[in-house]
């Protein structure tokens, strides 16, 4: 490591652009600017990555997938050096955080849970190291008796490309349970966050993660993320961002056939009934579409509120709106940051404008805050047109768009006339009515009378152009293994 470049986050920090094979690679042509989103001004320059970066880390991963260093490890000795990693995360965690909100905008406290969760992470496959088994059959037929069995093997170099919204909960996710499966990877963080991703790699060289196990490219998606998803040396991607660039990635893998997990958009939708206990929803509700200002792939996007509560829910919706402190994620005061970028900003924007030029009203917010920070009012739009724009696009920003119904059969079939299918909610007192509605909502997660709960032990992911696969839980950890069958004769 060149220096610990995060060692004075007051000064540009100039970090490498690559991990590869245990050797980390600075400098580079091509230099991208790390923004500081609370301010706008530049915290870091890095190197772009080049696609051969990508060439060498794959070659880095596949020997070292082949020599056995990691794949062919006791599983119990995998498991510690996952559970030192999670050690060394927590012995981080002030630091991390500090990185993570300085590079994200998200409020401190936010910042420092999701450290500790990707710690979490790291402590739950540790644990399905030694618990990776197959299965045994007695097969007998007219070919004769044999003693059958399966063995699950790790795929082999997996290629792991996420998003900024929530940086090192993706960086951790994705890279503890390919190596608890026994793959060697490449991570390719954001072009926006690629801070805390670097920085995890130091803590998985220490924690002993062989070299080559994983390596990481920093740099531009169009560039280090396609050459990886058409790369021939990566057997499987597993992806999280936007359905748009989900489906180049679909197209560029297909040559190889490579395996995929795709963790999409989405526009989720909630449905209030009239029984809803409007206390606990409208929060529930609010936290749900502004938390890390609305950049969140599950945020409740869509709120469908029975008409005699309507009203109530929208100044309900409001006032949790106009009530948010917005403001630098060090200041112990916000509550909700930046967006990412002046980008990101614009088009957040943009949409608001889409929503009142298709008849939306505007029931609070609407703009972005005077500075030089990318922030945007926590916005809530009510009743535009149906199928308005608003309606059917992701926004990944802090805006919902609230809708009245009648009749609670037509209200399913306007949850589920989407194109995503990640997350949906239903808040109701009535027990039955809530589990019938869960059956019917097409969504890879369904709340009742909660929203935003997601645990590393359940399956996540998203029905129709939301994803593909699912991560987290044993089915997160079977995206990463192979299944062989092995006949004996006898
Ligand atoms: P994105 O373009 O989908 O980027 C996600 C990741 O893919 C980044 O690492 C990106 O690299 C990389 N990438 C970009 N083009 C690629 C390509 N052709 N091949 C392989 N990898 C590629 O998302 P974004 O630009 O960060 O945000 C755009 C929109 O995506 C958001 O407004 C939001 O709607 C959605 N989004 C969804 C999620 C989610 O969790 N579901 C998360 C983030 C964003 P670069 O960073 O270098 O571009
Ligand atoms: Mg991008």
């Amino acid at each position: 490591m060149p220096g610990n470049w995060w060692d004075d986050p007051r000064e540009v920090m100039r970090p490498p652009r690559a991990l590869i094979g245990g050797e980390w690679v600075s400098g580079g042509g091509l230099r991208l600017q790390v923004l500081n989103p609370s301010v706008g001004g530049v915290i870091a320059e890095i190197g772009a990555g080049t696609v051969a970066d990508v060439d060498e880390a794959v070659a880095a991963a596949r020997q070292t997938f082949e020599s056995g260093a990691w794949a062919g490890m006791p599983a119990g000795a995998r498991a510690q050096i996952l559970w030192r990693a999670a050690d060394l995360i927590d012995a981080a965690a002030s630091e991390l955080a500090d990185l993570e909100t300085l590079n994200n905008g998200m409020a401190l406290v936010a910042a420092q849970r999701t450290v500790a969760q990707g710690a979490e992470t790291f402590r739950y496959f540790a644990g399905w190291c030694t618990k990776i088994h197959g299965q045994t059959a007695d097969v007998s037929g007219p070919a004769g008796t044999f003693h059958a069995y399966t063995r699950r093997e790790p795929i082999g170099v997996a290629g792991l490309i996420i998003p900024w919204n929530v940086p090192f909960v993706f960086a951790c996710n994705k890279l503890a349970v390919a190596l608890a499966a026994g793959c060697s990877a490449v991570l390719k963080p954001a072009e926006e966050t690629p801070l805390t991703a670097l920085r995890l790699g130091e803590i998985l060289l220490q924690a002993g993660v062989p070299p080559g196990a994983a390596n990481i490219v920093t740099g531009v998606g169009e560039v280090v993320g396609a050459a990886m998803a058409a790369h021939p040396g990566i057997d499987k991607i597993a992806f999280t961002g936007s359905t748009e660039v989900g489906k180049k990635i679909i197209q560029a893998s297909a040559r190889t056939v490579k395996r995929l997990t795709l963790e999409l958009g989405g526009k989720s939708p909630v449905i209030v009934f009239d029984d809803a206990d409007l206390e606990a929803a409208v929060p529930g509700a609010a936290r749900g579409i502004f938390t890390n200002s609305g950049q969140v792939c599950m945020a409740g996007s869509r709120v469908y509120v029975q008409r005699g509560l309507y009203d109530r829910a929208v100044e309900g919706m409001a006032r949790a709106a106009n009530r948010l402190k917005v403001g630098d994620g060090f200041d112990p005061a916000s509550e909700m940051g930046p967006l990412i970028s002046e980008k990101q900003l614009e088009r957040v924007g943009g949409f608001i404008e889409s929503g009142l030029l298709e008849n939306a009203g505007l029931a609070a917010g609407g703009g972005r805050l005077p500075g030089s920070g990318f922030f945007m009012q926590p916005t809530v739009l009510t009743s535009p047109d149906p199928g308005a724009q608003v309606l059917r696009e992701e926004i990944f920003g802090p805006v919902v768009t609230m809708i009245p119904f009648d009749d609670p059969e037509q209200v399913i079939s306007a949850a589920n006339d989407t194109d995503y299918g990640l997350a949906a909610a239903v808040w109701t007192r009535d027990i039955g009515l809530a589990l019938r509605t869960a059956r019917r909502l097409k969504a890879g997660t369904v709340w009742l009378n909660c929203q935003l709960v997601t645990d590393r032990m359940m399956p996540f992911g998203g029905y129709k152009q939301s994803g593909m696969g699912r991560e987290g839980g044993l089915e997160g950890l079977d995206a990463y293994l192979e299944t062989k069958s092995v006949f004996a004769a006898i």
